[in-house]
């Protein structure tokens, strides 16, 4: 198989799965036990939660820790919502469910929710973040890489806007991680959501960058671990894989990126060039590395899909929630494209994995799969296949 779905998921580092395989049977300990097996587990927390903060600049202190991404967000925005510093709350209509859905249920428990529109590349114009302040804002919420079209918001800009008004800003920065330079001091941000997932570590696990000094209202109660901020005994082992995986996203930085790119590059232009009839989404260059969001006209994506895993080839329309709920791509919604233009959507994220050789393979066989998908396609007399 071909994995080609990284943005959906990784396959672990080995490093990593090595690093976490002693927090299951011999370093067993509870963190908040005194005997020395239990310091053990809390010292293993400390020195992830060391590794976590490295990577994004911020101070160990400052990391929330989490049972993934979606948790993050929701901890985010409900933690600022619930301490009442306003009613009024800014996002975008491109965020992931993950965002959108506690967005819904504030809105029903009385708050304002304001949903930017993207342009047809998915970009926010910070312009909008700052004409929708109000004095009953509480905290601006923006993706920093979209996990569908890849577009990278211009975070830096609206991070200062939302300091000068005073009001919290909140990045969810899973597909971001590790592919593009996050520094919370420069960019100044509050809140910034990070998934393990997402970056060759476990499932299940996360966290929250908090900025030193800044209030959020906890919705876990309990033993108040995480400085009463989130209780429940810590997932060790997790935590411990998260911490290996920053590091190593870290330590390997270029290159990673300047991997992921070679590998996206060649596609991307292989099949622009080699398929006739198709669109390359999202931002042509501020993008992440890693992924390739196209449209392929006349073609239904999800019958790509099925075609491509039958040819040994994991590829993805875009998010796994819009599989399930067999809705449009709100994504792509937003950016205006045509139900045509959706219809014939497909998304390949590269991954640390792939290799030069599988990348050529899979170009060959979408122009085989699309041509044959086109032969019966009912778009075939207009664009004369
Ligand atoms: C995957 C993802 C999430 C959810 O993270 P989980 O760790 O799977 O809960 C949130 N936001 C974005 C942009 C994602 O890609």
């Amino acid at each position: 198989m071909i994995y080609l779905d990284n943005a959906a998921s990784t396959a672990m580092h080995e490093e990593i799965v090595k690093e976490m395989l002693p927090y299951f049977c011999e370093h067993y300990g509870n963190p908040s036990s005194i005997h020395k097996i239990g310091r053990v587990a809390h010292n293993a927390i400390h020195n992830a939660r060391k590794k976590i903060a490295s990577l994004i600049n911020a101070e160990p202190e400052e990391i929330l820790l989490t049972s993934g991404g979606t948790e993050s967000n929701n901890a985010a925005l409900y933690g600022i919502a619930y301490s009442k510093k306003g009613n009024h709350i800014i996002t975008s209509s491109i965020e992931h469910e993950a965002i959108l859905e506690p967005c819904k249920q504030l809105e029903k428990e009385g708050f304002k929710i304001t949903y930017l529109s993207v342009d047809n590349q998915g970009l926010v114009n910070p312009d909008d973040v700052k004409k929708n302040i109000s004095y009953d804002t509480c905290l601006v919420s923006i993706m920093f890489a979209n996990n569908e079209v890849g577009t990278i918001q211009p975070i830096e800009k609206i991070s200062k806007i939302c300091r000068q008004k005073q009001v919290a800003f909140h990045s969810d920065a899973v597909q971001a991680i590790g592919k593009t330079l996050i520094d919370v001091k420069k960019l100044n941000t509050d809140l910034l959501s990070i998934s393990g997932h997402k970056i060759y570590g476990p499932k299940g696990v996360g966290a929250l960058y908090v900025k030193k000094g800044l209030e959020i209202i906890p919705f876990i109660l309990g033993g108040g671990q995480e400085n009463g901020l989130r209780s429940g005994t810590e997932n060790v082992a997790s935590v411990v894989g998260l911490g290996k995986a920053c590091l190593l996203a870290k330590e390997n930085f270029e290159q990673n990126i300047s991997y992921l790119k070679k590998l996206r590059d060649i596609l991307a232009s292989k099949i622009i060039v080699e398929i006739p009839h198709v669109t390359y989404n999202g931002h042509q260059t501020q993008r992440i590395p890693n992924n390739a969001h196209f449209t392929f006209f006349g073609v239904n994506g999800e019958d790509l899909i099925i075609k491509l895993d039958e040819n040994g080839i994991a590829a993805s329309t875009g998010s796994a929630c819009s599989v399930m709920t067999q809705k449009a791509s709100h994504v792509l919604q937003a950016m205006g494209f045509s139900h045509e233009k959706i219809t014939g959507s497909l998304r390949l994220t590269v991954g640390l994995n792939n290799t030069e050789e599988e990348i050529i393979k899979t170009v060959e066989i979408i122009k085989n799969v699309v041509k044959e998908l086109r032969e019966v396609s009912p778009f075939k007399a207009k664009y004369g296949f």
